[in-house]
């Protein structure tokens, strides 16, 4: 009895640890390692999924698989609550997506944030809400007809597209605006945000905003941020496998920088706006998040040197993440052998920078740093100094 109880462990081992190795194998190519800023840890979510509960094609265990493969923290099944892909097969349930991912997701580290999204294809048009409670609660009155396509009705009342805000508002929601100025809208309204989306902001209702979706920048998107103090956020919107997708890099994200690892901590960090967009090599952000995460990625020090008879002060970058930066820097004194100044620091890599003629022997120098991937604003990338105090 007990060599048969050992023989079983030893066999729930083995499989065990297969699987382990199972996964660290596809997860090598798609698992970008980030850092901390003091203060906060930094969360990989992805806030816009869907699956066969709306209009995807997949169920939502394959999203948990996929994100936890991906090395992602948080995911939320955002399907559209106003659509039905497969009534014959699936009884309607705004819950089942999240319960089905929650029970599966219990096995691994990935968090699940209650969301949707509600798409009229008219003025507000599509929007996610994360931590709902009910999506049940929620009327689609503007829609003629949710199975299999999305039909609206012929003339729409006001009230009726700002019902389902007003309900996710009561639920306590998170609200954001996603890929604005998307292709199919209305070509007569150029004004993408609309005086509906104005009274969602003046409501507090409105918090976010979409800068990446699907993979790609939202220069509309990033404007709104700015413009009207939304949080950023990048998401894959995937309805398809991910993997697919994403061949040569990792799927758009937004960095959430939360107190702790809890869905709790998550929503507290979106509504103070403490969130990152990352996607290729890529990150946008505000510069209170932003100059923290580059001065935690990249870690400077300094030392001075005699080459022959010169006075030379050796700079090293050391890259602690999978994010390559590409640095543009001056000082008073000569950078040598970098044209214009500009250095790229490849991932995990260490790269020496020499100031030329340094014969006064500074006790400190600054370094002016611009880092030409991270972006704090539509025509902006990042500018910070780099206090120099060489050993
Ligand atoms: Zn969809
Ligand atoms: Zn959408």
């Amino acid at each position: 009895m007990r060599l048969k109880l050992v023989l079983n462990l030893a066999l729930l081992f083995a499989a065990l640890s297969s699987y382990g190795s199972g996964l660290a194998d596809s997860v090598r190519q798609n698992y970008p390692v980030l850092v901390n800023i003091p203060g906060f840890i930094t969360l990989k979510c992805d806030f816009h999924l869907h699956t066969v509960f709306s209009d995807g094609h997949v169920w939502p265990s394959f999203r948990v698989r996929e994100a936890e493969r991906d090395g992602l923290d948080a995911i939320s099944l955002t399907e559209h609550f106003d659509y039905e892909g497969y009534p014959e097969d699936l009884k309607r349930d705004g819950n089942r997506s999240y319960e089905i991912a929650t029970e599966s997701a219990k096995k691994t580290n990935v968090l699940i944030v209650k969301g949707l999204e509600i798409s009229p294809r008219v003025s507000p048009y599509h929007h996610n809400a994360l931590f709902v409670k009910d999506p049940n609660k929620l009327k689609y009155d503007y829609m003629k007809t949710i199975h299999k396509q999305f039909v609206m009705k012929d003339s729409i009342k006001r009230a009726e597209l700002m019902s389902p805000f007003l309900e996710v508002k009561d639920q306590g929601a998170f609200v954001f605006y996603n890929h604005p100025g998307y292709s199919w809208w209305d070509k007569k309204d150029r004004n993408i945000f609309t005086d509906f989306h104005q009274e969602l902001l003046d409501k507090k209702i409105l918090g976010g905003v979409e800068v990446v979706n699907s993979g790609k920048y939202n220069v509309i998107g990033h404007d709104m941020a700015i413009k009207h103090n939304l949080t950023m956020i990048a998401n894959s919107d995937e309805h398809y496998d991910i993997s697919n997708s994403y061949k040569n890099t990792h799927r758009p994200m937004t960095l959430v920088l939360a107190r702790e690892k809890s869905v709790e901590s998550i929503q507290e960090a979106m509504i103070a706006r403490r969130t990152i967009v990352y996607y290729d090599d890529i990150l946008i952000g505000r510069k209170t998040e932003l100059e923290p995460f580059f001065r935690s990625a990249v870690t400077v020090s300094s030392e001075y040197k005699k080459r022959n008879e010169e006075n030379i002060l050796v700079i090293t970058f050391q890259n602690n993440t999978d994010i390559p930066f590409k640095l543009k820097l001056s000082s008073k004194y000569m950078i040598e052998g970098f044209p214009m100044g500009r250095v790229t620091v490849n991932a995990k890599e260490k790269v020496n920078v020499i100031l030329k003629a340094v014969w006064d022997s500074p006790s400190a120098t600054d370094l002016q740093c611009r880092v030409e991937n991270l972006f704090t604003g539509v025509n902006e990338d990042l500018s910070t100094v780099i206090t120099l105090k060489p050993l």
